[in-house]
């Protein structure tokens, strides 16, 4: 294999506790992802050109399984270590729960968790709901106190916006940094229409929150969106646009893909999006074509083919565009401003302390 893979997505289980109304996975079939399954993908990653490996464990609610992931992680250390390669851990979670033991192994394992929560108990309680209805906004945030005792900058937001409550991403930000987060992941609701009115908007807000971290930094108080970590640093390089270099996904059956597990109806839609499985290996087409961004440009388009998801992969785009701006902006200014100068230091250390273990 020539390219590089990077990062991989394992979509642990299809199980999960809550019921978010943006989520589409089917929680009733309860599929776990077999340890041979992983083990077969951790290698093909490892495999891969590139010093650098990003794992992300995510679901469903991949803590249902935490005795799982502990074994996978003894097999991703193993394999690191045959390979001679530096890896970085991150696990996605409702938020939903918490035991000592979590903690405990978050820490000795420089695990990055990033627990979704939508900052006001508005915006939160739009989707994050538990089977009966109820909001998990309570439990989540109490959750998070406890996350970031542990550890603070081993706890990040994932801030999912609906197109519903994108008016709402100020106060939201507000809310998500009052209790502590210093990185936050905006993401941006597939599977639902935006259109260009929420567009708009979502330029706005976005320029209002880089304006508050623009604020913030001048009070030397650094908070970042998780992306910038990468834009700062010399370990991701910008031109690989390919789902395969960044984007490749483990689902449970054992098959990959690039969509988003939780954002597709994968039982629907499965032929039509998977790249290959952990036992024969990916398409071809993807082993060895070299990364070069206009090839690449076609391909993108002809595989997210979904109506619904290319609206969601706009908004994606228009945050992407800001944050980068945001980040030139500031390594411009950066000369001449020290508060800057030294928020960008703190972003290229915290990049690199992901590999250390
Ligand atoms: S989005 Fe995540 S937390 Fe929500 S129902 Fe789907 S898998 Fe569960």
């Amino acid at each position: 294999m020539r390219n590089e893979i990077r990062k991989i997505k394992i979509a642990v289980t299809s199980d999960c506790n809550l019921r978010c109304e943006h989520c589409f996975i089917n929680k009733n079939n309860k599929i776990v992802l077999k340890t041979v399954d992983f083990e077969r993908a951790i290698n093909q990653l490892f495999m891969s050109p590139g010093h650098f490996k990003k794992i992300e464990f995510y679901g469903g609610e991949p803590l249902l399984y935490f005795d799982k992931i502990k074994d996978w992680i003894s097999i991703i250390k193993n394999t690191a270590l045959k390979y001679d390669k530096k890896y970085a851990l991150f696990l996605a979670s409702n938020g939903t729960i918490i035991t000592k033991e979590i903690l405990k192994c978050i820490k000795k394992e420089n695990i990055f968790i990033a627990v979704s929560f939508s900052g006001t108990e508005k915006s939160h309680g739009y989707n994050r709901l538990f089977e009966n209805k109820h909001n998990s906004y309570f439990l989540v945030k109490k959750n998070i106190k406890s996350f970031l005792k542990n550890s603070a900058s081993n706890t990040f937001c994932i801030y999912c916006i609906d197109p519903n409550f994108v008016e709402n991403m100020s106060i939201d930000f507000d809310e998500i940094i009052n209790l502590g987060f210093k990185t936050i992941n905006i993401e941006c609701v597939c599977g639902k229409a935006w259109g260009e009115k929420k567009f708009i908007e979502l330029e706005r807000k976005m320029d209002e929150i880089n304006q508050k971290i623009l604020n913030l930094i001048n009070k030397k108080i650094f908070v970042y969106h998780e992306k910038m970590y990468d834009l700062f640093s010399k370990t991701h390089n910008e031109q690989k646009i390919c789902p395969f270099y960044q984007d490749l996904e483990l689902y449970p059956d054992g098959n990959f893909g690039f969509y988003p597990f939780s954002f597709v109806n994968y039982e629907k839609e499965k032929r039509n999006i998977i790249i290959g499985d952990s036992l024969k290996g990916f398409n071809k087409k993807y082993l060895n074509c070299g990364y070069d961004p206009k090839k690449c440009q076609k391909c993108i388009k002809k595989y997210y083919y979904k109506k619904n998801l290319v609206d969601g992969s706009i908004a994606l785009k228009i945050r992407d565009k800001k944050i980068a701006d945001f980040c030139k902006f500031l390594i411009k200014n950066s000369s001449k401003n020290e508060n800057i100068k030294n928020y960008i230091k703190k972003a290229i250390e915290l990049n690199k302390s992901i590999y250390e273990r």
